[in-house]
């Protein structure tokens, strides 16, 4: 990769609280604003890097913010090279660990890193890393919250509206047969040909997880999204294993690092069509 020479100048972040048109009700919780926080990532050559985190809660925008503050103190004046960068960051917060709000803070700026070298380049990033543009399916992951099943239907048909293909559905129902319900009565309403996922936002054991998960074998799901603690890889593995639907890690710091004891059958793990959650990865580099 030819990338243009950078110098780090500073980090600048903003917090905003994005009114969401359905609320999101997941089993961990409902949201209602989506919590962002704006980061810019400036040059001393006048180029700017732009990246957004979302950041679940409003208090989580200014603790990321503070740990940018770290960031810029340790990078300021560095040449833009986003391994290296990462590297010499990771070494700094090696202390309090590199996870949680400090890794979304070290993606925000390498994501940031990556945009201002794609800017300097007048490329989109995807060419400068080599690859080509393409179309990729989206989803629209808003609503279908945990609610009953004829509301579930009728919102679903709804999110459909500007041509997507695919939605996701909410699930972490008090009981199996409620999960059940809700997604045959989306599945129902839904065209064959538009894609239903779902999502348990790491509600369930591993053991209520095979269960409803062989439930849904059969039910016409594209995938099963963190049916339990997205960390626990060995389980994860073994539900992706045992079961016919595809199990979605989500975040992707569940992609298989050999560090974790994620072995090679677990490459289905985290597929993601969207490419979401960045933050938890660390960024486009994806460390
Ligand atoms: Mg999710």
């Amino acid at each position: 990769m030819n990338a243009p020479r950078l110098t780090v100048r500073g980090v600048r972040a903003r917090a905003v609280e994005v009114p969401m048109k359905l609320p999101l009700g997941t089993s961990a919780g409902t949201l209602r604003n989506a919590a962002l926080l704006l980061v810019d990532v400036d040059t001393e050559e006048g180029v700017t890097g732009r990246s957004y985190l979302f950041c679940y809660l409003p208090a989580a925008a200014p603790a990321i913010s503070t740990m940018l503050g770290e960031v810029e103190r340790t990078v300021k004046g560095d040449r833009i090279a986003p391994d290296e960068l990462w590297a010499k960051l990771a070494r700094r917060f090696k202390l309090i660990g590199v996870q949680g709000i400090v890794r979304m803070a070290m993606a925000g700026f390498d994501f940031g890193c990556w945009d201002a070298l794609a800017v300097a380049a007048g490329k989109p990033l995807v060419t400068l890393l080599g690859g080509a543009p393409r179309h990729v399916q989206a989803y629209n992951s808003n609503g279908l919250g945990l609610m009953a099943p004829e509301a579930a239907a009728d919102e679903a048909e709804k999110l459909l509206e500007g041509g997507f293909r695919a939605v996701k559905l909410r699930l972490g129902h008090p009981s199996p047969a409620a999960d059940l319900a809700a997604v045959r009565a989306v599945r129902k309403r839904l065209p064959d040909s538009v894609d239903l996922m779902v999502d348990y936002n790491q509600a369930l054991t591993f053991v209520q997880a095979l269960e409803r998960g062989r439930a849904l074998d059969s039910e016409g799901v594209a995938w099963i999204e963190e049916p339990i603690r997205h960390d626990d890889f060995r389980n994860c593995a073994e539900l992706a294993a045992t079961l016919a639907t595809p199990i979605q890690a989500a975040r992707a710091d569940a992609r298989g690092h050999p560090r974790e004891g994620v072995r090679p059958r677990d490459a289905r793990l985290g597929e993601d069509r969207g490419g979401e959650r960045l933050a938890a990865c660390g960024g486009a580099g994806g460390k």
